[in-house]
């Protein structure tokens, strides 16, 4: 089979991909050296993207009720329970959840049934916890939700300022991008984020800025530039309020920063002196209480000085999910029609239900996600459709969320998976097409097109979004509309309406594919928009024309908000959440991939050095952290990247892989006012460690299932390994053992210690280990990536629980692409005195793939050159 051109279905940078079907199930992935986005380049998720999609876990009929279906009878009760609900209560209490791995075609039906036909706006989703204040943001500045420029002003800028973004772990391949040109320019790298992150490894300034205090920080740039005469005065003739927003300005104090003036000094003086400037944002930024002014407080600074839309500089906000871009252009917002038309504006609705022919069209925003679950919780929604989202795990107050998707009438879950939180809430649960069988395009966040091709057939009985949600929509009544075979005929159908909008003088216009036939729908190229007869890509703005009403942009005048929830004596610490370097979302598809489980296996909980002190944590402690929403444990990392009074915990993991680690539970429902977005990075917590009666570390080639107050687990390439501790007492731990593992006749070798309370048990099957157990009465000291590579290995020594002589311990791994161990590095630099990066690349390969390690090898050659020095 030859290789098939398609899209990564991570993250909002929309990497095209090479795949090619092994013949087994799996997938040979490599980067598209002719995708605009990423030329070839991938990073350790998209490389890994192959081990993702067997069909271990894989939904292939539908359940009802948790039994299985078929098509007929499901689709037959989805439809009949909407239409039931709709006739009872009205349009508004039904909704759909929907999601940013949805592609544009799946979107655009989804918007289509739920706006046009069931007759409500609510349809929500979850860019709403990733994009939603950007989308605000930009609507109040431009008049639109255009993003202005493009990955090339990247390597086209002086100066890069990367505002909430790790961009090094979030957005790697753009990374990859500036580091490459870096090299070659000289660009300057800023990093404004409350922690030290990979990203500020090659950064010129780090401004560890308090949480939610950027308006303060840009509000002082804007001072700035009018003080020094840095303004475009004739770009200014474009913009309405800038003497309200620098009046503003002028009022606004950098105290709430908590940063040392010099810094800022820096900063602003870097900024003011170089023309070409591209201000990056991206969660930091959105996911606050004031995140649409923090996105207006960045934009002010670039009307003011009417640094946008040329090549290198300009605002460029990243975005989270594959196709969050997608969900905004075609209406997956509560708040928004389809092509960026409003809901509020009378021609707009009487527009889109024209052209869809439909019988309705609501007059007012739907509920946007965080008030979608409240309606849900207050019984206010009757029938619930959740697409390819986990929110029971990822929204705020997760555990409010799922309660109340439990006590919805009824709930549908469309995945590829029923193994998630959300699906086992569900009445029923629909098998969807996973994205190396799906067909359609999806939209980056600069802009571009590209598509998504089928390259394995779909298993089971499981079928595309798109398909599902027309089959729903003709049982409900109308054929005609969702008579649809193909998506190249929605794509067409979109680009039409698309024109449309265009009529009104909205920018999304991609009405030149609106004829597109379906060979060259097939054929389609990465293109960014718009595509019309009048224009194709490019930049926005620069010609000075925007999209209010009066053709001009906005400044806002901007005042400094603290995030809502306030640190108290009870609860002394900001908890900020992140994604990590390997994993995506909520893991159902990056924990399915052993290399990716390696790089960080467990979760944890970053905290100052003094902080930790301050309450009596140690090192790999575990940690109890409660907020006024929930509590969970997590591991103590601790480290100086995070300030005093601040702690820092990943967002990835699940009750499917680490109960006590579900971080959203924890974090507050607060929303911004004009977004809907939620404050995910800027909730209280207090800690104090977590005192367990028992510590355990377990391997096993088959899944464990633990009973203990906290687990975690994570696949390796043999099996499992799972960090355990519990307070039960317990008395026979090889009993305990052998419920753990399921292995009540397995052989077995053991080192018991009734009195110190430590327990090493191994079980064997044809002399080839199968699973061990290590207990301890503290955080137990065994070499976790040595025996995590055991079950299925012959090792008689396997009680010591370290390798023995001879047998070197890669350690953690770092480089996932090619599995190089922080061991082997760290041996490496020693004995072959590498020095640099490259060095080590050049010896071990780590780094040479996809760059995401390259930060972390520069650490590591940073600490040893200290030590050295120390030395
Ligand atoms: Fe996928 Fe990585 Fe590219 Fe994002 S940067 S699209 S995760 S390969």
């Amino acid at each position: 089979m030859s290789e098939v051109r398609s899209t990564c279905p991570y993250c909002g940078v929309g990497c095209g991909v090479l795949l090619k079907a092994d013949g087994q199930g799996g997938l040979d992935v490599r980067g598209d050296p002719d995708h605009p986005a990423n030329y070839g380049r991938l990073c350790s998720k998209g490389s890994a993207l192959g081990e993702t999609v067997g069909l271990g876990e894989r939904l292939l009929h539908p359940q009802i009720g948790g039994a299985q279906s078929d098509w007929g009878t499901a689709l037959d009760l989805v439809a009949g329970k909407f239409g039931q609900a709709i006739a009872r209560h009205g349009p508004d209490c039904v909704a759909f959840y929907v999601s940013g791995q949805l592609l544009n075609e799946d979107y655009y039906i989804a918007n289509k049934l739920m706006k046009g036909f069931m007759g409500s706006a609510n349809i929500d989703t979850n860019s709403r916890l990733c994009m939603a204040s950007t989308v605000a943001g930009h609507k109040r500045a431009f008049g639109t939700d255009t993003v202005p420029g493009t990955y090339e002003d990247l390597e086209e800028a002086d100066l890069i300022v990367l505002v909430g973004s790790n961009l090094a772990w979030c957005h790697p391949v753009l990374y990859q991008r500036v580091l490459a040109a870096r090299k070659e320019r000289g660009t300057r790298i800023v990093v404004i984020d409350p922690r030290r992150t990979a990203s500020c490894d090659m950064a010129e300034l780090h401004l560890p800025l308090e949480a939610g205090s950027d308006v303060a920080l840009f509000n002082g740039l804007l001072a700035q530039i009018e003080a020094r005469g840095v303004t475009d005065a004739a770009f200014l003739g474009n913009v309405d309020g800038a003497e309200e927003a620098f009046a503003a300005a002028r009022q606004s104090s950098l105290e709430p920063t908590g940063l040392d003036p010099a810094l800022v000094r820096q900063f602003y003086d870097l900024w003011l002196g170089t023309e070409k400037v591209v201000t990056v944002f991206s969660q930091g930024v959105n996911q606050s209480s004031s995140g649409s002014d923090k996105v207006n407080a960045i934009l002010n600074c670039h009307l003011a000085t009417g640094r946008i839309g040329k090549p290198g500089l300009g605002p460029l906000s990243v975005t989270g999910q594959p196709n969050a871009m997608g969900g905004r252009e075609v209406g997956g917002l509560a708040n928004m029609l389809a092509c960026h038309l409003d809901i509020e504006n009378a021609e707009h609705r009487t527009a889109v239900r024209d052209f869809w022919s439909a019988p309705t069209i609501p007059t007012q925003p739907g509920l946007k996600a965080v008030d979608m679950f409240n309606a849900v919780g207050a019984g206010k929604i009757k029938a619930l459709w959740i697409i390819h989202t986990n929110p029971a795990v990822s929204m705020p107050d997760a555990s409010a969320v799922q309660a109340a998707i439990a006590g919805c009438d009824f709930v549908v879950v469309s995945d590829i998976t029923a193994q998630t939180d959300t699906a086992r809430l569900a009445d029923v649960v629909l098998p969807a097409s996973a994205w190396a069988e799906k067909s359609g395009t999806v939209t980056n966040s600069d802009r571009t097109i590209s598509r998504q091709r089928t390259v394995l057939a779909t298993p089971g009985a499981a079928r595309a979004d798109w398909d599902i949600l027309c089959a729903v929509g003709r049982r409900m009544g109308w054929h005609d509309a969702f008579d649809f075979e193909t998506p190249a005929e929605i794509f067409r159908e979109y680009a039409a309406l698309s024109g449309v909008a265009a009529q009104f003088g909205r920018d999304f216009d991609i009405s030149g594919f609106s004829d597109l036939d379906d060979a060259g729908f097939d054929a389609l190229e990465p293109t960014r928009w718009p595509v019309s007869a009048a224009r194709r890509g490019g930049r926005f703005f620069a010609d000075g024309a925007f999209y209010h009403a009066n053709g001009k942009a906005k400044m806002l005048p901007l005042t400094h908000r603290p995030p809502e929830s306030r640190r108290a004596p009870r609860f002394p610490f900001v908890l900020n959440t992140g994604r990590l370097r390997d994993q995506w979302h909520t893991m159902t598809r990056t924990a399915l991939s052993p290399r990716l489980s390696a790089h960080l296996a467990e979760p944890f909980l970053e905290i100052h050095p003094l902080d930790a002190e301050n309450h009596g944590i140690k090192p790999n402690d575990l940690v109890s952290v409660r907020s006024p929403q929930g509590e969970g444990i997590l591991r103590a990392r601790i480290t100086d990247a995070v300030t005093r009074g601040q702690v820092f915990a990943p967002m990835h993991w699940t009750g499917e892989t680490a109960p006590s680690a579900r971080i959203d539970t924890l974090v507050a429902a607060v929303t911004d006012p004009v977004s809907g977005q939620p404050e995910s990075k800027a909730s209280v917590v207090a800690v104090s460690p977590f005192k367990a009666r028992w510590y355990g570390f377990a391997v096993s080639a088959q899944p464990l299932n633990p009973q203990a107050e906290y687990w975690a687990r994570a696949r390796t390439k043999s099996g499992w390994r799972m960090e355990m501790a519990g307070l039960k007492e317990v008395t026979d731990w090889e009993a305990e053992a052998r419920a753990l593992f399921g292995l009540p006749d397995a052989e077995v070798q053991s080192l018991v210690d009734v009195n110190r309370g430590s327990a090493r048990i191994a079980f064997f099957e044809e002399g080839r280990i199968i699973a061990a157990l290590f207990i301890a009465p503290e955080p137990v000291a065994v070499v976790r990536d040595y025996l995590a590579q055991l079950p299925g290995e012959e090792q008689a020594d396997v009680l010591t629980g370290r390798p023995p002589v001879g047998r070197p311990d890669p350690g953690p791994t770092l480089c996932a692409c090619f599995d190089v161990g922080v061991n082997t590095i760290v041996n490496a630099v020693e004995t072959e005195g590498l020095i640099s990066v490259d060095a080590v690349g050049s010896a071990l390969r780590a780094g040479t793939n996809c760059g995401s390690c390259r930060p972390e090898i520069a650490t590591i050659l940073e600490r040893l050159r200290h030590r050295e020095a120390a030395e």
